[in-house]
């Protein structure tokens, strides 16, 4: 028996669609487009190509996409200047700072500069606290796609062993949170825990974010678990080179009852989260209710 593929980017084109029409809608009652800002500074080639890619869907979805570019040599003061200027600006709905900022910027200091109701990538420490007190707030985007993808094929949650692991601000920690809110008993496992193989053999959900190539081996996987491989590791030189996430794909899908594929699993959730998190933000400034998608 092999897995169901879990397509990603299936999910992510659906919930893509559900929020085109829903900011349709919310054009219609407030006669107003929601607006995601995107500050990017410096030069990196990898997170211009992200930039891109956040306009190009945050348009396809019927929202306005705002770019704020700074060169490499802007003080730290510029920056934080231009965020509080779109905290400030009640055009602008989605505050995003692409990571990572260059060296010498506190990137920590930047993000805490972004007003919580704008905080689309869930990274303040406000929305931090907010998730962990369970409490409504903005969740970010990566750990959201997971629990969809999950509940894609398992819509209940309630109860199921949930192993995450990494423990990562980005990703692992956040994670935990929402599988807990869901219900689930959860486990965090990291770099440091002992008998790996065996915690992760008694997930029924098995989540993996710790950026290691295969570490997640097919005995891994206890017999129809969910996994969910968050990793995105480039394995392989120039043109052999190749993206793979944190399972062995092949091993894995042989014992699990479904799994996503890497590329085309959680990759295209996260920009879909995003632009969920945009049009919830844009709602509960005017104090409307959230949008059902
Ligand atoms: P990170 O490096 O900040 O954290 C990795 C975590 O994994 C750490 O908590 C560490 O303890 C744990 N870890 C490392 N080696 C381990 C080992 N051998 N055994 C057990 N645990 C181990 O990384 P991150 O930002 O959380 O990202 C994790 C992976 O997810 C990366 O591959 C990253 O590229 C990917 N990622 C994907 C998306 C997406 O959209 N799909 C988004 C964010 C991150």
């Amino acid at each position: 028996m092999t897995a169901d593929i879990i397509d990603g980017k299936a999910v992510a084109a659906d919930l893509r669609a559900r929020i085109a029409a829903s900011v349709a809608a919310f054009e219609a009652k407030t006669k107003e487009t929601p607006g995601l800002a995107v500050v990017l500074v410096g030069d990196d080639p990898a997170s211009q190509v992200y930039v891109r890619n956040k306009g190009k869907a945050t348009e396809k979805a019927g929202m306005r996409s705002i770019e704020h570019r700074l060169p490499a040599s802007a003080s730290q003061e510029e920056v934080i200047a231009l965020v509080r200027a779109l905290s400030a600006d009640h055009s602008v709905d989605g505050i995003l700072v692409q990571l990572p900022l260059p060296a010498g910027i506190d990137a920590n200091r930047v993000i805490n500069e972004i007003d919580p109701a704008k905080d689309v990538d869930g990274l303040t420490e406000l929305s931090a606290g907010r998730l962990l007190l369970g409490k409504e707030g903005l969740v970010p985007c990566t750990p959201q796609g997971c629990v969809i993808l999950a509940k894609s094929v398992r819509p209940r949650l309630e109860g199921a062993h949930a192993v995450i692991l990494g423990r990562s601000i980005l990703v692992g920690k956040p994670l935990s949170l929402l599988f807990l809110a869901e219900n689930c008993t959860v486990t965090m496992a990291h770099s440091r825990t002992k008998d790996l193989a065996d915690v992760c053999r008694s997930a029924d959900i098995l989540c993996a974010a710790a950026g290691r190539p295969a570490l997640v081996k097919g005995d891994w996987v206890k017999g129809g678990a969910i996994v969910i491989d968050v990793g995105i590791n480039r394995i392989g030189e120039g043109a052999a080179s190749k993206i793979v996430g944190d399972v062995d794909f092949e091993a894995a899908k042989i014992r699990a009852g479904a799994i996503t594929p890497v590329p085309g699993g959680v990759g295209p959730m996260t920009i879909a989260c995003l632009l969920r998190n945009t049009l919830v933000a844009a709602a509960r400034r005017r104090g409307l209710a959230d949008p059902e998608v």
